[in-house]
C-alpha cells in the first residue's frame, strides 16, 4: 500500500459518492437521502468508524436528509450492552446527531424470520443439514461447486425443520437456513449462503427468546429497506456481498435501498481493526480501551483530539474507491490547526532547572500580564506571579553552548516570557554525577513584561519560566506512536504486528512544574504549554496533583528546518 495523501487539501470538489447520490436524484430513483451508521456493538469505536460516521451524517446533512444510528446486533456471542452505551456516547460527542432514530437489527428479528418463512414457502431457501466443514467442501473452488443433498428438500419440511429450530429443537450447528441461489455462481457468495445459525445463546436485547440468529448478509439490507435508507455506504469488502445484499430484497419483494462502497480509513504507525484492538486490551498492551495511545474515539477523546479536528480531518482526506494509508501527520496537523485557535496558553516546565534571581529580593512577589491565546484577542490576559526563585527547562541552559543556541549558557542573556531579560552569571554542578543543580545571574527591572529595554540590545531567545514558591506539582504523560513502523504489519516472518509496539510510546514525567492557574483546571480541559505542545488534563488527575497528557507536540519546527536546509 502506498501512503496516500491527499492533492489538495479541503478539495471542494465532489467525491464519488455524492455523483452516484445526484444521479439517483435526477434519475427520480430516490427523492432524498437518509443513510444509518450501522456499528456492531462488539467493540469500542475507532478512527475508521468516525470516518464513516462523518461521511453517513454528513451526506444526510448536505442533502438534508436524515440519519439513523442501528446497532447490528446479529452476533449475540460477542455483543453487550456496554459497547452499545459507549457507542452513543462516541458518535454523539463526534457530533452525529441521529435525533432519536435509534435501531437495532435485533429489533427486526420477527420480520426477518417471516420472510425466511416467506422465502422457504416460495422454494427460494431451504434448512441444510452440512457441517460447516461440509459446506465449504461442496461450495467448491472456481471450477464450481456440487448441490446440498438437502437442497431439494419440499417446502413444507423445510418449514417444519426450521420451525423445529427455532423452537429449541436442535443443538448449535447442527443444522443452517440458506438462500436457494446457484451452486456454481461465479460470486462465491451466491452459492447458497446461509442465512440462519442455530445458536443457543443470550441475547442483550432479546435474552433468550431466539436460538437462532440471522447471518450479517441476511439481516443488513433488509434493516435498510425496513428503515427507508436510500444509500447504505459500506467498506470495500463489502462489494462483493452487494449483489446478494440485492438479490435477498429482491426475493423478498421489498423496498431497495442502493449499497455504495468506499475504502476504510487506514492510518501510518496505527492499527484500525477491532479484532486487534481487544488484544492490545486484553494482553493489557495498552492500559484500555482508552488509553490515550489507542485509536479509539474514548482514548483520542481522553488524549485532548477534539470533534472538531477530527471531522475537518475526515473532510480533508475525502472517500475513495481505493485502499490506501493515510500519513497520520493529517490526523495531527488538523489537530493543531482547532486546538491553536482555541486552547488557552500556560506556562509548564517538564524538566525544572532551579534560577536563583540574585538582585531580586527574597520572598518578594509581583504579577505579571500574559496573554490567553494570541489568536483569540477575546480569552483576554490572566496574572502569572514572579519570584526570586524560578524554575526552567533543563535543556535551555547549556554548560558550553554553540554559537547558534539562543537560550542560556554561561554570561548569556535571554527574555523570560512575559517577566525580565535575564543573564546568566553562573552556576552550580553536582560534583560527583556533572549535573548542573542550579543557574544564578540577574534580571534587568527595565525589561518588565519582558519588553525591550530603552537601549535595545539583542537578545534572540525566550524561554519559559514557573516561579517556584507558586508552582503546582504535577505528572505529564508524553505520548509517541504505539508502533514503531508507519505499516505495523511490516514485520519479519513468523512475527506479528505486536512486535512492532513502541516501547517508548509513553514516557511519565513525574515531577513537572506548572504555574498556578493549572490547579484549578477540570479533566478535559486543554492547553498550549508554551513551547512544548498543547496538553489534555486527564481523569487521573487529583485536586492536588493535575495529571496531563500531552495531546500533540507543537509543529516540528527542527524537521521543518531540516527540510529547508535540505
Ligand atoms: P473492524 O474491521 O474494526 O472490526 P467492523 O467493520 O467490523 O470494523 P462495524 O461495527 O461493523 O465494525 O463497523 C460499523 C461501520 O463502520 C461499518 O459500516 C464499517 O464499514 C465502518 N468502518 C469500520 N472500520 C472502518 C474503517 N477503518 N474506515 C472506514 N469505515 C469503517
Ligand atoms: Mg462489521
Amino acid at each position: 500500500m502506498n501512503t496516500n495523501k491527499p492533492p489538495v487539501p479541503d478539495a471542494p470538489s465532489k467525491n464519488f459518492v455524492e455523483e452516484i447520490i445526484d444521479a439517483d436524484l435526477a434519475s427520480g430513483r430516490f427523492t432524498h437521502v437518509q443513510t444509518r451508521f450501522p456499528p456492531e456493538p462488539n467493540g469500542y469505536l475507532h478512527l475508521g468508524h468516525a470516518k464513516s460516521i462523518c461521511l453517513n451524517y454528513g451526506l444526510a446533512m448536505k442533502y438534508g436528509g436524515k440519519f439513523n444510528l442501528r446497532f447490528d446486533d446479529t452476533n449475540p456471542t460477542t455483543e453487550d450492552t456496554e459497547y452499545v452505551d459507549a457507542i452513543r456516547e462516541d458518535v454523539r460527542w463526534l457530533g452525529a446527531d441521529w435525533e432519536g432514530r435509534e435501531f437495532y437489527a435485533s429489533d427486526y428479528f420477527d420480520q426477518l424470520y417471516t420472510w425466511a418463512e416467506k422465502l422457504i414457502q416460495e422454494g427460494k431457501a431451504f434448512v441444510c443439514d452440512l457441517t460447516n466443514e461440509q459446506m465449504a467442501e461442496y461450495r467448491g473452488d472456481i471450477k464450481g461447486g456440487k448441490p446440498s443433498p438437502f437442497r431439494d428438500r419440499t417446502p413444507e419440511e423445510n418449514l417444519d425443520l426450521f420451525r423445529r429450530m427455532k423452537a429449541g429443537e436442535f443443538p448449535d450447528g447442527s443444522r443452517t437456513l440458506r438462500a436457494k441461489i446457484d451452486v456454481n455462481h461465479p460470486n462465491f457468495h451466491l452459492r447458497d449462503p446461509v442465512m440462519y445459525r442455530i445458536l443457543h445463546a443470550h441475547h442483550h436485547r432479546t435474552g433468550d427468546k431466539w436460538c437462532i440468529y440471522p447471518m450479517y448478509d441476511y439481516a443488513h439490507g433488509e434493516s435498510d429497506s425496513i428503515e427507508g435508507i436510500t444509500h447504505s455506504i459500506c467498506t470495500l469488502e463489502f462489494e462483493i456481498h452487494r449483489p446478494l445484499y440485492d438479490w435477498y430484497v429482491q426475493a423478498i419483494g421489498i423496498y431497495q435501498p442502493r449499497q455504495i462502497e468506499f475504502a476504510r480509513l487506514n492510518l501510518t504507525y496505527t492499527v484500525l481493526s477491532k479484532r486487534r484492538l481487544i488484544q492490545l486490551v486484553n494482553e493489557k498492551h495498552v492500559s484500555g480501551w482508552d488509553d490515550p495511545r489507542m485509536p479509539t474515539l474514548c482514548g483520542v477523546r481522553r488524549r485532548g483530539y477534539t470533534p472538531e479536528s477530527l471531522r475537518k480531518f475526515c473532510e480533508r482526506i475525502g472517500v475513495s474507491k481505493f485502499n490506501g494509508i493515510i500519513d497520520v501527520t493529517w490526523l495531527e496537523d488538523a489537530l493543531r490547526e482547532d486546538l491553536n485557535k482555541k486552547a488557552p496558553r500556560a506556562m509548564a516546565v517538564l524538566h525544572p532547572l532551579k534560577v536563583v534571581i540574585e538582585n531580586y529580593p527574597d520572598g518578594q512577589t509581583e504579577e505579571l500580564d500574559a496573554v490567553n491565546n494570541p489568536e483569540d484577542p477575546t480569552a483576554g490576559t490572566r496574572k502569572i506571579p514572579f519570584s526570586n526563585v524560578l524554575y526552567i527547562e533543563r535543556d535551555d541552559f547549556l554548560e558550553n553552548p554553540p554559537k547558534d543556541f539562543f537560550r542560556l549558557g554561561p554570561g548569556r542573556e535571554v527574555r523570560l516570557r512575559y517577566a525580565y531579560f535575564f543573564q546568566c552569571t553562573g552556576f552550580t554542578k553536582d560534583p560527583i554525577s556533572g549535573e548542573i543543580t542550579e543557574i544564578r545571574g540577574t534580571i534587568d527591572p527595565d525589561t518588565r513584561g519582558g519588553n525591550d529595554p530603552p537601549v535595545k540590545r539583542k537578545v534572540k531567545g525566550t524561554i519559559h519560566w514557573v516561579s517556584a514558591a507558586h508552582a503546582v506539582d504535577a505528572e505529564v504523560r508524553l505520548y509517541d506512536h504505539l508502533f514503531n513502523t508507519p505499516d505495523p504489519d511490516d514485520v519479519p516472518e513468523g512475527q506479528t504486528y505486536l512486535s512492532n509496539l513502541n516501547p517508548l510510546s509513553l514516557t511519565i514525567v513525574e515531577q513537572a512544574k506548572l504555574e498556578p492557574a493549572l490547579a484549578s483546571t477540570q479533566g478535559g480541559d486543554t492547553f498550549q504549554f508554551e513551547r512544548l505542545g498543547y496538553f489534555c488534563r486527564d481523569r487521573d488527575s487529583t485536586p492536588e496533583r493535575p495529571v496531563f497528557n500531552r495531546t500533540v507536540t507543537l509543529r516540528d519546527t527542527w524537521a521543518k528546518m531540516q527540510k529547508k536546509k535540505a
